[in-house]
Protein backbone atom coordinates (compact mmCIF):
# COMPACT_ATOMS: atom_id res chain seq x y z
CA UNK A 1 0.00 0.00 0.00
CA UNK A 2 1.72 3.29 -0.82
CA UNK A 3 1.53 6.55 1.44
CA UNK A 4 -1.22 8.36 -0.49
CA UNK A 5 -3.43 4.95 -0.06
CA UNK A 6 -2.03 5.00 3.71
CA UNK A 7 -2.88 8.31 5.05
CA UNK A 8 -6.45 8.06 3.00
CA UNK A 9 -7.70 5.27 4.96
CA UNK A 10 -6.26 6.77 7.74
CA UNK A 11 -8.46 9.95 7.83
CA UNK A 12 -11.34 7.97 6.70
CA UNK A 13 -11.10 5.88 9.89
CA UNK A 14 -10.84 9.02 11.73
CA UNK A 15 -13.52 10.65 10.53
CA UNK A 16 -15.66 7.54 11.71
CA UNK A 17 -13.94 7.79 15.24
CA UNK A 18 -14.39 11.27 15.72
CA UNK A 19 -18.27 11.22 15.00
CA UNK A 20 -20.73 11.27 17.72
CA UNK A 21 -22.80 8.20 16.09
CA UNK A 22 -23.26 6.24 13.24
CA UNK A 23 -22.12 7.85 9.89
CA UNK A 24 -22.87 6.80 6.15
CA UNK A 25 -20.32 6.99 3.69
CA UNK A 26 -21.40 10.37 2.60
CA UNK A 27 -20.86 12.03 5.62
CA UNK A 28 -17.73 10.63 6.07
CA UNK A 29 -16.65 11.79 3.13
CA UNK A 30 -17.96 15.48 3.88
CA UNK A 31 -15.44 14.96 6.44
CA UNK A 32 -12.23 13.67 4.61
CA UNK A 33 -12.71 16.21 2.19
CA UNK A 34 -11.62 18.99 4.27
CA UNK A 35 -8.48 17.43 4.27
CA UNK A 36 -7.73 15.58 0.87
CA UNK A 37 -9.91 18.02 -1.63
CA UNK A 38 -9.43 15.71 -4.44
CA UNK A 39 -10.85 12.06 -2.88
CA UNK A 40 -13.87 10.88 -4.15
CA UNK A 41 -17.01 9.28 -2.72
CA UNK A 42 -16.13 5.73 -4.14
CA UNK A 43 -12.32 6.49 -2.83
CA UNK A 44 -13.69 6.92 1.13
CA UNK A 45 -16.73 4.37 0.44
CA UNK A 46 -14.10 1.49 -0.55
CA UNK A 47 -11.96 2.35 2.39
CA UNK A 48 -14.79 2.13 4.77
CA UNK A 49 -15.49 -1.40 3.40
CA UNK A 50 -11.51 -2.26 3.49
CA UNK A 51 -11.55 -1.17 7.76
CA UNK A 52 -15.29 -2.79 8.22
CA UNK A 53 -13.61 -6.11 6.43
CA UNK A 54 -10.85 -5.96 8.70
CA UNK A 55 -12.85 -6.12 11.71
CA UNK A 56 -11.60 -2.57 12.39
CA UNK A 57 -14.86 -0.60 12.18
CA UNK A 58 -18.50 -1.74 12.04
CA UNK A 59 -20.47 -1.67 8.72
CA UNK A 60 -24.73 -1.54 9.28
CA UNK A 61 -26.69 -2.59 7.01
CA UNK A 62 -30.15 -0.76 6.67
CA UNK A 63 -33.16 -1.30 4.78
CA UNK A 64 -34.21 1.38 2.37
CA UNK A 65 -31.29 3.49 3.66
CA UNK A 66 -27.49 4.20 2.75
CA UNK A 67 -25.42 1.79 5.08
CA UNK A 68 -23.63 3.25 7.99
CA UNK A 69 -20.45 3.02 9.90
CA UNK A 70 -19.47 2.96 13.02
CA UNK A 71 -16.48 2.70 15.02
CA UNK A 72 -17.41 0.17 17.90
CA UNK A 73 -17.10 -2.81 15.81
CA UNK A 74 -19.02 -5.32 18.87
CA UNK A 75 -22.17 -6.87 18.84
CA UNK A 76 -24.77 -4.19 20.25
CA UNK A 77 -28.64 -3.70 18.97
CA UNK A 78 -29.77 0.03 17.45
CA UNK A 79 -32.55 2.01 17.14
CA UNK A 80 -34.02 4.35 14.58
CA UNK A 81 -36.29 7.22 14.94
CA UNK A 82 -39.67 6.72 12.44
CA UNK A 83 -40.00 10.74 12.35
CA UNK A 84 -36.24 12.25 12.04
CA UNK A 85 -34.28 9.03 11.00
CA UNK A 86 -32.28 9.25 14.12
CA UNK A 87 -30.38 6.30 14.46
CA UNK A 88 -28.61 5.40 17.68
CA UNK A 89 -27.33 2.68 19.48
CA UNK A 90 -29.82 0.93 22.29
CA UNK A 91 -28.49 0.88 25.35
CA UNK A 92 -30.74 -0.93 27.27
CA UNK A 93 -30.82 -4.08 25.95
CA UNK A 94 -27.24 -6.70 26.03
CA UNK A 95 -26.44 -8.40 22.81
CA UNK A 96 -28.18 -12.11 23.25
CA UNK A 97 -25.55 -14.29 22.42
CA UNK A 98 -27.06 -17.31 23.51
CA UNK A 99 -28.80 -16.86 19.67
CA UNK A 100 -25.61 -16.84 17.79
CA UNK A 101 -24.38 -19.97 16.96
CA UNK A 102 -27.62 -21.78 16.73
CA UNK A 103 -28.66 -24.25 14.86
CA UNK A 104 -31.77 -24.52 13.41
CA UNK A 105 -33.83 -28.18 13.73
CA UNK A 106 -36.33 -27.53 11.10
CA UNK A 107 -34.55 -25.50 8.30
CA UNK A 108 -31.41 -27.01 9.46
CA UNK A 109 -29.75 -23.19 9.30
CA UNK A 110 -27.66 -22.21 11.41
CA UNK A 111 -27.48 -19.05 12.91
CA UNK A 112 -23.88 -16.93 13.10
CA UNK A 113 -24.79 -13.61 14.20
CA UNK A 114 -28.49 -11.06 14.29
CA UNK A 115 -28.65 -7.87 13.76
CA UNK A 116 -31.70 -5.71 15.38
CA UNK A 117 -32.45 -2.22 14.48
CA UNK A 118 -36.04 -1.00 16.81
CA UNK A 119 -38.14 1.15 15.31
CA UNK A 120 -40.29 4.26 16.77
CA UNK A 121 -39.94 7.76 18.53
CA UNK A 122 -36.68 9.07 19.79
CA UNK A 123 -37.39 11.51 22.93
CA UNK A 124 -37.52 14.78 20.96
CA UNK A 125 -39.89 13.41 18.61
CA UNK A 126 -41.93 12.15 21.78
CA UNK A 127 -41.63 15.61 23.12
CA UNK A 128 -42.80 17.52 19.58
CA UNK A 129 -45.64 15.09 19.20
CA UNK A 130 -46.68 15.21 22.43
CA UNK A 131 -47.23 11.85 23.14
ZN1 LIG B 1 -36.90 11.45 16.22
ZN1 LIG C 1 -23.96 1.24 17.11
Amino acid sequence: MDERNTKQKALVLQAVRNHHSHPTAEEVYLEVVKEIPNISLTTVYRNLNKLAQQGVIKRLLIPDQPDRFEKNPTKHYHVCCKVCGSFDDLEDVDYDYSMDGFLCKKSGFFIESHDIIFKGLCFNCQKKNNI
